[in-house]
């Protein structure tokens, strides 16, 4: 979060960039987050650090309500499929005008696609 940022650093006084380093506890679980200097190594006291960083439970909490975001997400896409839907695509509508090489709607004569869709609708019988 504060990677790439520029501090002055008191360990070497180089204008230096925040470099995160992961800390582990004896089980080699990340427990948190440091903030080290990109030249010297030297640890980081910065200020913003323990608001900033989330603690790793935080972390994962986030990174699992995401991946459960996403995963809804990708489910409702997977829904979103004509023969799934109530019916408002021209492929459904009874002026489209199914062609092997461009559907056209009967309506205004234009091209559009079977999941295309209007106000224009009408279901098909
Ligand atoms: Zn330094």
């Amino acid at each position: 979060m504060n990677g790439g940022r520029k501090v002055l650093c008191p360990h070497c006084g180089e204008k230096t960039l925040v470099r995160e380093r992961k800390v582990f506890d004896e089980n080699f679980s990340p427990v948190g987050v440091k903030f080290v200097c990109a030249f010297c190594g030297g640890e980081l006291e910065l200020p913003s650090a323990s608001d900033s960083v989330p603690a790793p439970s935080k972390q994962e909490e986030a990174a699992e309500r995401l991946s459960r975001l996403l995963g809804g997400e990708r489910a409702a896409k997977a829904a979103f499929a004509p023969e799934a839907d109530d019916g408002h695509f021209c492929l459904h509508c009874r002026n489209f005008v199914k062609h092997p090489f461009m559907n056209r709607c009967g309506l205004t004569m234009k091209e559009v696609q079977a999941i295309d869709s209007c106000e224009k609708f009408e279901a098909a019988e």
